[in-house]
């Protein structure tokens, strides 16, 4: 009786009935959204702090819904796993980076690996890489100019499987970086089973790296296990000058973080690599 209760407050409470309402139309209108032409993608560099040369970017997906303005990329990305509407979406955001950087090499942009994120569902499809071949060859894409996101989550559904997707892939001459690092329990495991090209320290390490003697400890001894596994490292959510000064110690670091670069659209990336070296 309780429970129906405490059921019926919740059918009533308009903040609730909002919420609900919103994720109901976003599972809802995901796959027009594609057909609607309501996605975009921003890029956001990655920058050699040695000589703030920009390295690369991280292709970062945007969808500005009709009725609820920008719907941040956590809230519908996590709906679309649900309903395993990710694999279209994923292959999606696949299609249009192949896309730009076909068009950026026949507008001879200054050509730079282009980073994309994978859900961990996507690596549970069979024919995840065969399709991936097929986008790439469809617009003729050099394969080193594009690198892979994976998070731990992904290496621990199905480890064999993943294990030869990774391979294949790596083959091709894509690149896998391992995403969030720090974040999950047992990372350094799987740096031992998977050969990984680049870890991307967590931006929870930056945030404390002032504050904590911790952090930085960690991210010191992380910086020199990857660097001695031969990866390179990212260092995610760089924000202010105090951080940077902190990680300026060491060599061969790479950098992403509103400091230098919000993710932006693709006509403003092309003008930072038009322009050179830029911050
Ligand atoms: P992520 O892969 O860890 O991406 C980095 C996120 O951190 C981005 O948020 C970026 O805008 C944000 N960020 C970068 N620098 C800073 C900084 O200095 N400070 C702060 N506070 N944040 C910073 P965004 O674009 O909102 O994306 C959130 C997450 O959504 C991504 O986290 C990723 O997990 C997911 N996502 C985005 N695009 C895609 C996609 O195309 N496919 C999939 N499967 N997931 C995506
Ligand atoms: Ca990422
Ligand atoms: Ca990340
Ligand atoms: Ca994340």
């Amino acid at each position: 009786v309780k429970d129906e209760g405490r059921n019926n407050y919740q059918f009533f409470d308009p903040t609730l009935d909002v919420d609900n309402y919103k994720k109901f139309s976003i599972a809802n209108d995901l796959r027009k959204a594609i057909k609607n032409d309501e996605f975009s993608i921003h890029y956001q560099p990655k920058v050699n702090i040695q000589n703030n040369q920009i390295i690369g970017a991280e292709a970062l997906i945007r969808w500005n819904h009709p009725v609820w303005g920008n719907v941040p990329p956590i809230e519908f990305i996590t709906i679309a796993e649900e309903t395993w509407f990710i694999n279209e979406l994923g292959h999606w955001v696949f299609e249009s980076v192949c896309q730009q950087l076909k068009l950026w090499e026949k507008e001879r942009v200054p050509q730079i690996p282009i980073a994309i994120n994978f859900s961990p569902i996507q690596f549970l499809q069979q024919n995840l890489v065969e399709n991936l071949i097929t986008v790439i060859n469809k617009y003729d894409i050099d394969p080193q100019l594009i690198e892979v996101e994976v998070t731990e989550t992904a290496l621990l559904n199905n480890e064999q499987q993943v294990h030869s997707i990774i391979e294949e892939m790596r083959e091709l001459g894509i690149k896998v970086a391992l995403d969030d690092f720090g974040t999950g329990y047992s990372s350094l495991v799987y740096l031992k089973k998977f050969k990984i090209d680049a870890l991307k320290v967590d931006q929870y390490f930056l945030k404390n790296i002032t504050i904590e003697k911790n952090s930085q400890q960690i991210l010191d001894a992380v910086v020199k296990l990857a660097h001695s596994l031969n990866m390179t490292v990212v260092v995610e959510g760089v924000e202010t000058n105090e951080q940077l000064e902190l990680i300026y110690q060491y060599k061969d670091l790479i950098v992403q973080g509103y400091l230098f670069s919000k993710p932006i659209p693709a006509i403003e990336l092309v003008d930072l690599l038009r322009n050179g070296q830029c911050f």
